[in-house]
């Protein structure tokens, strides 16, 4: 089949690379002229594992095309994905202008029938909004169909490959037809389509991830009460976690969730609410909570240096939202250092995955090391801030040579404490005895 992808970011550019893979012919659109440049110079111009030689490999086959030019991909497809950014406006909701105003051009180009599939994350009404839009400029046949996506960055190819359900929003028999045909090579597999209509659908994508930020926050709490009270909060979380009503995903607790999706889908789907008169406290309650989780340690820093933060050096390992992605959006690093800064520090940062996207925001105002024990010399303390498997195993020899204090908070729980005590560190995690 031909597919155009509008939108080539972390979602759209991995949902064009599979469905090429699946065999079918797909046309990447983006207005961002450099990125396509470079994809069609065969480079990928995000950072996610497994996806470069899918992209390379289905380039060379002639399965995957990249224009700046909505028109020249729209009449190669007689479906039409859309992955455009619906970043959060002043008030929380959603901003739809990227979807609706890319809408409105597919109206004015579209000269037969075409499937417009939204899987952008959007509020309940949306595919009725596109599909007025749409209205208002064609007399050409089409549907619209709501396909939230469920990929996790870094492992967003494994997850397209292998997802644990398709939502497919439709009332159209027509679409619905077409929709199945594309995931056919799913189904064949025993992964489920699920079908309902496009207002359920759009909800289901906010719900599933308002629902893991809320548990995320739910355990944070239990690990903050757990210090309180002398608990370990690896204990409780196995034994959490054994009983299969809970499971054991989810419950590690750390400086709070970031990425380009949570944050803003929690506060999207509260401002949706306050639009029905229907106030989510409990979303209310996560979002303030884990603002405050984002910045603890940065505080606990502060307390430990008896406020004093000015001039002193603070190392940060990780800058990325989470590991294994180059994501920096709404990261905890950025909150921390932000603080580390305003208060006279001086930062000196490792990442070497996420650290272009933090040059582009932050500039020279930290340094950046290229390697994880440089980053260590001469500095106060080091905070932990992304859960990069190499950090899990450091040589903390070298660690206590380079560090000038011999101090680490760590926002992601890395290590057991008995190997901090063991080498003799100061060492804060989170819901754990501090190592003192
Ligand atoms: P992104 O910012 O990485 O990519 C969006 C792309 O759209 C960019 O390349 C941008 O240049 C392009 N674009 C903007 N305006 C355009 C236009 N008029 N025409 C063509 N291209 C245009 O965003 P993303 O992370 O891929 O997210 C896209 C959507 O998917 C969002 O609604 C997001 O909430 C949702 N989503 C994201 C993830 C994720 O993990 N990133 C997971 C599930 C759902």
């Amino acid at each position: 089949m031909n597919i155009t992808i509008v939108g080539t970011g972390y979602v759209g550019l991995v949902t064009g690379t599979t469905l090429a893979e699946l065999g079918n012919s797909v046309y990447c659109v983006d207005v961002d002229a450099s990125k396509i440049a470079k994809m069609k110079n065969g480079i990928v111009p995000i950072y996610e594992p497994g996806l470069e030689e899918m992209f390379l490999r289905n380039i060379q086959a002639d399965r995957l095309h990249f224009t700046t030019e909505l028109s020249e991909a729209i009449d190669k497809s007689e479906v039409i994905y859309l992955a455009l950014p619906t970043p959060p406006g002043e008030d929380g909701s959603a901003d739809l202008s990227y979807v609706l105003g890319v809408a409105e051009q597919i109206g004015s180009l579209m000269t037969n029938y075409k499937v417009i599939v939204n899987k952008s994350t959007v509020p309940v009404g949306t595919a009725d909004k596109v599909r007025e839009v749409l209205l208002s400029k064609t007399n050409s046949p089409f549907d619209v169909v709501s396909n939230p996506e469920f990929l996790r960055e870094g492992f967003a190819v494994e997850d397209a490959m292998n997802p644990a359900r398709v939502v497919v929003g439709s009332t159209s028999e027509r679409a619905k037809e077409i929709m199945s045909k594309i995931y056919q090579p799913f189904t064949n597999t025993g992964i489920p389509i699920i079908f309902m209509d496009e207002k359920s659908s759009e909800l289901t994508k906010y719900a599933a991830n308002s629902f893991l930020a809320v548990k995320i926050t739910f355990m944070n709490e239990i690990a903050n009460y757990c210090e309180k009270v002398g608990a370990d909060v690896d204990h409780v979380r196995l034994g959490m976690g054994s009983d299969d009503r809970i499971g054991h995903r989810f419950l590690f607790p750390g400086i709070g969730y970031g990425g380009s999706c949570f944050p803003k889908d929690v506060k999207a789907l509260i401002k949706s609410g306050k639009n029905e008169n229907y106030d989510f406290k409990i979303l209310e309650a996560t979002e303030k909570v884990n603002q405050k989780q984002k910045v603890i340690l940065a505080e606990e820093i502060d307390d430990y240096f008896d406020g004093q933060l000015q001039d002193l050096k603070i190392a940060v390992w990780g800058l990325a939202f989470k590991a294994s992605t180059d994501d920096i959006r709404e990261a905890s690093s950025l909150d921390n250092i932000r603080i580390f800064l305003e208060r006279g520090a001086k930062v000196i940062a490792y990442d070497t995955v996420a650290e272009e996207n933090v040059r582009k925001i932050l500039g020279d105002q930290i340094e950046y090391a290229k390697d994880m024990y440089t980053a260590l010399e001469g500095a106060d303390c080091l905070l932990i801030a992304t859960e990069w498997p190499e950090f899990k195993n450091p040589n903390f020899k070298l660690m206590a040579e380079k560090l000038k204090n011999k101090v680490i908070f760590d926002g992601r729980n890395m290590f057991p404490l008995e190997l901090a005590e063991q080498n003799g560190f100061y060492y804060k995690s989170i819901g754990r005895k501090t190592i003192t």
